[in-house]
């Protein structure tokens, strides 16, 4: 459901029927909720004149005149969920979150802080955790804290780096929390 949830508050369905995922990644734009969740994944981009790279190294490259002609997305086990706030319902976010765990890894992506989404990688202790669904709450909140410090935020008209930062925090422990339940069922 992660795809499901980074895409239904872009505006609405018609302008969603238009807007593409390439217009979407190659722009690397800092409200991306599209560029969070695909930076979650183990995902590359092909460009006609760069080749096959990363996305991660791809989103933070400078703009150039390339075409993306492709995105790959590896089709591993494991479980992404994707949170964003937004002030009003179908506006910019916030701030957006996917956190993914496989195989006892696992990485966070906060977007939108304004400035594009950067991921971090998880503790892999935490990591086997939430796949064992073993995380107490105390554990989820102490992390979620910890792993939000990691990000720098800055301040628009949509909200300050305070908020933004207070945001993580409580986006983060979400996601985690879901992550423990997907793998409890
Ligand atoms: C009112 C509004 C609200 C929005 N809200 C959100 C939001 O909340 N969250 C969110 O994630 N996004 C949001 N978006 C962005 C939207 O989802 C699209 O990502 C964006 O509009 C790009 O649209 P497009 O696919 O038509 O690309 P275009 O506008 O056609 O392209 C964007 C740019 O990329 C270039 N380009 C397009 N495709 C390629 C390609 N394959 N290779 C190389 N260059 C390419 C184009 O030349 C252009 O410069 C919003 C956009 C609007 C207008």
């Amino acid at each position: 459901g992660a795809a499901r949830e980074s895409v239904r508050s872009i505006v609405g369905v018609q302008f969603r029927n238009l807007a593409t995922v390439g217009g979407s990644i190659f722009g690397r734009f800092g409200f991306s909720d599209v560029l969070t969740l695909f930076l979650a994944l183990d995902t590359e981009v092909e460009l006609v004149h760069a080749g096959r790279m990363p996305l991660a190294e791809f989103a933070c490259s400078k703009r150039d005149r390339d075409v993306l002609v492709r995105l790959i997305v590896k089709k591993h086990e494991g479980v992404t969920v994707y949170q964003s706030h937004r002030n009003s319902r179908t506006d910019f976010p916030v701030l957006t979150c996917a956190v993914r765990v496989e195989d006892g890894k696992g990485c966070v992506v906060l977007g939108a802080r304004p400035v594009k989404a950067a991921r971090v990688e998880l503790p892999a202790e935490l990591a086997e955790k939430l796949a064992a669904g073993k995380a107490s709450a105390e554990e989820l909140k102490a992390a979620a804290s910890e792993i939000s410090d990691q990000f720098t935020y800055g301040s628009n008209m949509r909200g300050s780096a305070e908020y933004r930062h207070h945001l993580g925090r409580v986006l983060l422990r979400r996601c985690m929390e879901e992550i423990q339940k997907k793998e409890e069922q």
